[in-house]
């Protein structure tokens, strides 16, 4: 039979699953509305950058310091989750410590868990205090609003709260089992420290860390979706999911492509056009529908840890470009406009991304030098959608600026930049 706590357990957990897939539907209906970028292939290339990048944290590593606190506590996340899945097995069957039986491998996950909760809630708190007192430059800029730092600090007492419980439950169950199962590094040293507080309030402390442990992941679960923190999920696939060709090259735009080949060879003017061919509705990113499904997986994925803008050229020399921006425009975007446009495709709220969130001269700014995506932790591509908005101003609405526009012209007419017939090009000899 089940006993109150098991069934309070379980609704508590039906509640977090039920909020949390119709959070997950969300997301997923945004995503149906998104265009392609390009065929995912190569598995076995990107599982291996996905176990570098990803599960080694290699680009994390550049900042010594910081990359090591960060990897320590990726690490030691990924360890304790494992530890909660017993917590759900025990809070459901009514169980204590149900994966013991495990033997050895349980004593190496129990054991690490401890050790990382230690380690964990001190970095947090150096976090913290970096982002709270330092100010640390990367750390801030224009697109960081109240709301945005207040996101990262709330994540970051979560996180703490969860290890502080977790070692409360690890110390407070010592000390109320002499025989207890398991390994606990840190908290064996400390648990004796309680030996003079009563059993029934060291089974207290220890249900009520419990408690708030697994509610606090309950709840964390459901705001991770709309926090930055939520490339807690997003980042693995992100990466996985990352370009494969080389930074910088282009992708050609298939319509365009055929229209060169048409002009290079006007005989294939007249053959028939491949049934179900639709014209292009648009020649690169403007608006929210235009977005592509990695565009934003990017921006779900990004944590706003902001590398890309310290490296930015652009953005250090002051101009109005910072990648982060763009990639926190993509999700803002999304946001306001993906949702109605869900219910109506023709949705129109007056404003685009274009214009209203990211100005012409940010577009413009950025030398497609590729330092952003080279640094981002999370291979977030962002020269790749600079160059769509780009395609957006040019072919859509010429709306370049004149230097480039004077550029095109001397292309189209002839066949260089330059503004001189290329029948003069050899003039200079004489
Ligand atoms: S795009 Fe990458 S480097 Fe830039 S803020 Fe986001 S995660 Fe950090
Ligand atoms: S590619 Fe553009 S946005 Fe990225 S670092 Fe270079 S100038 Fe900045």
């Amino acid at each position: 039979m089940f006993d109150m706590s098991q069934i309070i357990f379980s609704v508590l957990l039906l509640i977090t699953i039920g909020v949390f897939a119709y959070s997950a539907y969300r997301i997923y209906q945004l995503f149906r509305l998104t265009k392609p970028a390009y065929p995912v292939k190569d598995f076995g290339k990107r599982i291996k950058r996905t176990i570098v990048n990803a599960f080694f944290q290699e680009r994390i590593f550049r900042n010594r310091i910081a990359g090591f606190m960060h990897a320590m506590v990726f690490w030691g996340f990924c360890l304790i989750l494992l530890g909660s899945i017993e917590m759900v097995i025990d809070g459901i069957a009514g169980t204590e410590r149900v994966l013991a039986s495990l033997g050895i491998v349980y004593d190496i996950i129990i054991g690490a868990g401890d050790v990382f909760a230690y380690i964990i809630a001190v970095f947090i708190i150096v976090f913290i205090f970096r982002r709270t007192v330092l100010n640390i430059k990367r750390l801030h800029g224009k697109e960081l609003q109240k709301k945005n730092h207040m996101d990262a600090l709330v994540a970051l007492s979560f996180i703490l709260i969860l290890m502080l419980t977790l070692a409360g439950m690890n110390i407070f169950y010592i000390a109320g089992h002499p025989d207890y199962v398991g390994i606990y590094p840190v908290s064996a040293i400390l648990a004796p420290l309680f030996s003079n507080v009563s059993s029934n309030t060291v089974f207290l402390i220890h249900d009520i860390c419990w408690w708030s442990h697994i509610i606090m992941i309950f709840i964390f679960a459901n705001v991770l979706p709309y926090s930055k923190h939520f490339h807690i999920f997003m980042s693995i696939p992100n990466v996985f999911f990352s370009r494969l060709t080389p930074l910088g090259k282009m992708t050609n735009m298939d319509s365009i492509t055929k229209e060169v080949k048409l002009m290079m060879n006007p005989e294939t003017a007249f053959a028939a056009a491949p049934e179900n061919e639709a014209a292009p509705t648009r020649f690169g990113i403007l608006d929210a529908e235009d977005i592509t499904w990695k565009n934003y997986i990017d921006s779900l994925a990004c944590t706003q840890c902001g590398r890309c803008t310290a490296v930015c050229p652009a953005n250090i020399t002051g101009k109005e470009l910072s990648p982060r921006k763009m990639v926190m425009n993509i999700r803002q975007r999304m946001k306001m406009k993906g949702h109605h446009l869900v219910n109506n495709p023709d949705y129109s709220d007056g404003k685009t991304l274009i214009r209203d969130l990211i100005k012409e001269e940010e577009i413009w700014a950025c030398t497609t030098c590729n330092a952003c995506a080279k640094e981002c932790p999370l291979n977030i591509d962002h020269p790749t959608f600079i160059l769509d908005l780009r395609r957006y101003l040019v072919m859509e609405e010429s709306a370049a600026p004149a230097a480039l526009n004077a550029i095109f012209s001397n292309i189209e007419n002839n066949g260089a930049p330059w503004q001189y017939s290329n029948q003069d090009r050899l003039k200079w000899t004489e």
